[in-house]
């Protein structure tokens, strides 16, 4: 068993995602007791294979092609393809990206193999490894094997792995360049403007106390009772997606895999279910507390402090209390 990583990066900066997805190799490899190799494709991208290589890999594949510049599902597949072709790699490891939800599947569709996505955990029993997704927006968790045959092709989830506790070693792996055959007629999509994922005018990332609010304020005439307990706690006020998809809120208040990543000493959820897209970006926080009227909504599982209950007879009482507390 050998297990490949697919790093990621745009315009030559990296994806912050191919940590997480690296830490998830070594654990993989470590777990197989087998060899860890990383791959990068790209034009003019020495630098960032060098960089790779002190991350703790036994080796790095460059792909490296002036098609390969920009990003395109076409380019991609095909040299990955090559890539594949050339070192056999067992199990490829990609981060769950833009990019990877664009030409994963059909990388893997040409190789007549099933693409397992939104990993977030890996464990092997007697040989036999098992791949962790969540289900219903993390309401279950299901452990996938494989029946088709090698290679097989998993995506991982942000945040899964932590990959910001990655430390360059000083060793370097050695890096070895894989040619690769594209045509510029092979390359028949043309892209639009790249979407940007919100980006923020309000750095929730250095907050200490975040409240934030999801779904379950049911109205944005609701907010201000969320935004009343952020203000009597002296934090800063965050949004599940779908409170700022419907403009309740800012976009750059979204906290989340599309949205910030945050590590406050305290988050309060506030009517949030906890789904995996959320909790990826808040589950560093030093303490989860949580407020939903459901007992079995997933945010209780990853909370250490939990209100089950109505949010609109809970927060306002929270609040006050809070204020009496202050005025003492
Ligand atoms: C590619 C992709 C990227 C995504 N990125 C993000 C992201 O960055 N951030 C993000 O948040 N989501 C993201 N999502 C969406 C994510 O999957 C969930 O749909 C979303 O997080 C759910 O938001 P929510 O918890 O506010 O809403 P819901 O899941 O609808 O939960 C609402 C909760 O409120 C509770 N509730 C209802 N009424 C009350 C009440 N009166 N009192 C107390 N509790 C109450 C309910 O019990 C429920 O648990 C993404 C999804 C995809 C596919």
């Amino acid at each position: 068993m050998s297990v490949l990583v697919v790093a990621e990066h745009h315009g030559g900066k990296w994806h912050k995602m191919s940590w997480d997805t690296l830490v998830a190799g070594q654990t993989v490899a470590a777990l197989l007791k087998t060899e860890l190799s990383a791959l990068i494709l790209g034009a003019q991208i020495e630098p960032l294979a060098a960089e790779l290589a002190t991350h703790r890999v036994d080796r790095v594949f460059v792909a490296e092609h002036e098609l390969l510049s920009e990003y395109s599902s076409d380019g991609y597949t095909i040299a990955i393809q090559q890539v594949i072709g050339r070192v056999s790699p067992d199990l490829i490891l990609f981060p769950h990206s833009y990019f990877v939800r664009d030409y994963g599947p059909k990388l893997a569709a040409r190789l007549n193999r099933s693409f397992l996505n939104d990993v977030i955990d890996i464990n092997v029993k007697e040989n036999c490894i098992r791949f962790t997704r969540q289900l219903f927006q993390g309401k279950i968790n299901a452990d996938v094997t494989f029946s088709d045959d090698l290679p097989h092709f998993i995506s991982i989830q942000s945040g899964a792995y932590r990959g910001d506790t990655l430390e360059p070693t000083g060793n370097f792996a050695p890096v070895e360049k894989i040619d690769v055959t594209i045509d510029p007629t092979d390359i028949r999509t043309r892209y639009g403007e790249w979407f940007r994922e919100s980006k923020s005018k309000v750095d929730l990332s250095s907050a200490e106390i975040i409240v934030s609010v999801g779904r379950g304020i049911k109205d944005p005439k609701h907010i201000p009772i969320a935004k009343g307990l952020a203000e009597a706690l002296g934090g800063e006020l965050a949004a599940s997606r779908p409170v700022c998809d419907n403009g309740w809120l800012p976009l750059e208040r979204q906290v989340g895999s599309s949205g910030q990543t945050v590590s406050p000493k305290l988050y309060l959820a506030i009517g949030i279910s906890g789904a995996i897209q959320h909790v990826v970006g808040m589950k560093g926080a030093e303490k989860i507390a949580a407020i939903n009227q459901d007992a079995g909504a997933p945010i209780f599982e990853i909370a250490d402090y939990g209100i089950i209950g109505d949010l609109f007879e809970v927060v306002p009482a929270l609040t006050e209390a809070i204020l009496a507390i202050k005025e003492d």
